[in-house]
């Protein structure tokens, strides 16, 4: 054995991707997980909505929903608790709207029922509403903290260990972290916004994700009611969206601003003009924002992830481009992940399997 302490899998980054693919992976070997920042999810998985939509996203994202909604709903006594979609629009918005309703196969209803469900939307500026029910919160840090625990049973979490080298060996990887070398079979790349400066690292070619900034303005309650229940709330063709959170409201302008990663933060200007388009919508205005924040979507080209083998170095594993989407999809997307590695059947159809396999980006090679 050339390397004795060596691992079978290292996994790059403690995100959502990272941690629930450790957290699979702990099931066929001793995995070790390198994660930069002093604790896990302090990127874009401690920054989202914590939605679970399972028809937003193109038609291999939508699969990988659909394919983790079991999980979701039953594992460890379930993570979701219900929340339901309103979409609204005005009247120079109905292509967007009309667009949004099909794609989503959401359920038309008169804006007058729709204030029955939020009492601040404007009669006088939304003409139309369409809702469905099939949209979750999921409770994220308690997922994050699960897949962590099945990681932990079989290997080891390491934080503040921000990966400085990565080098090819006979038997697979050796990589710096914070000073100490780790070596594996496999490297597992979920450093989410960073993904391609992990590639770059490993001598393998990037792939052309775009780490894309998305803002956050958390609101006291408007007009003093008790949000609790009110369904997400999008504006037509995704120019806004607001959530109750915790007793208020989160509002973003959804935004999609590509940046460098870094430690994204709210733009100022962008988190004022998505806060009006909101307010255009409402009765209320905004007197207050309590917070704000921003996270980076990293996306592929096509938009959909990135999972599995790099076929210019099978050792080199993807699990990346999780775009706005990476917690509703991780359960399938993390055993996709695993199932590649040890070379099983993916519990999902061939076409999907390949519509997310880092080949679509390697045309000519192999
Ligand atoms: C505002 C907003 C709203 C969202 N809403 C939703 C939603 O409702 N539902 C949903 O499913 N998704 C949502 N998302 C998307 C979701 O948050 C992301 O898809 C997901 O968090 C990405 O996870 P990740 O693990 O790939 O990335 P990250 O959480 O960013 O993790 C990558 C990790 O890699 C680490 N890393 C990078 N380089 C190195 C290195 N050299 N060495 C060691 N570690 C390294 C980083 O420190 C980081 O912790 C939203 C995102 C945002 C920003």
């Amino acid at each position: 054995m050339p390397y004795p302490d060596m691992d079978d899998f290292l996994i790059i980054g403690g995100g959502i991707a990272g941690t629930s693919a450790a957290a699979r992976l702990a099931a066929h070997g001793r995995v070790t997980l390198l994660e930069a920042e002093t604790a896990l999810g302090y990127h874009a998985s401690g920054r989202s909505a914590a939605l679970f939509e399972p028809t937003y996203g193109k038609p291999a994202t939508v699969a990988l929903n659909r394919a983790s909604f079991d999980f979701h709903a039953t594992e460890a006594g379930g993570f979701l608790s219900p929340r339901g979609l309103l979409m609204v629009g005005g009247a120079e918005e109905a292509p967007a709207f009309d667009a949004d309703v099909a794609a989503m196969h959401m359920e038309r209803i008169p804006v007058e029922e729709a204030r029955a469900l939020v009492p601040i939307l404007n009669p006088a500026t939304v003409a139309f509403a369409a809702t469905h029910a099939e949209a979750w919160d999921i409770d994220t840090d308690r997922l994050l903290q699960h897949f962590a625990r099945i990681a932990r049973g079989n290997g080891r979490i390491l934080t503040g260990a921000p990966v400085t080298a990565i080098r090819r060996t006979a038997a697979g990887w050796a990589v710096t972290a914070a000073g100490a070398d780790h070596e594996a079979r496999v490297l597992v790349n979920a450093a989410g916004a960073w993904a391609d400066r992990i590639a770059t690292l490993a001598g393998i070619a990037p792939i052309g994700l775009t780490p894309m900034r998305r803002s956050m303005a958390r609101i006291p309650a408007p007009g003093g009611h008790d949000v609790s229940r009110w369904p997400m709330i999008f504006g037509a063709g995704e120019s806004w969206y607001a959530k109750p959170d915790a007793g208020r409201l989160i509002v973003s302008p959804a935004e999609e601003d590509p940046q460098e990663p870094h430690d994204a933060w709210a733009d100022d200007m962008v988190l004022a003009e998505g806060l009006a388009r909101y307010e255009a919508r409402v009765t209320e205005p905004v007197t207050r924002v309590e917070s704000s924040w921003a996270g980076l979507r990293t996306f592929a080209p096509d938009r959909c992830l990135v999972l599995g083998p790099d076929p210019l170095d099978p050792a080199f594993v993807w699990c990346a481009g999780q775009g706005g989407y990476g917690f509703q999809t991780s359960p399938a997307a993390s055993a996709l992940v695993a199932a590649r590695i040890i070379g099983a059947v993916p519990d999902l159809p061939p076409g999907v399997v390949a519509a997310l396999a880092p080949d679509r980006f390697r045309q000519g090679i192999g």
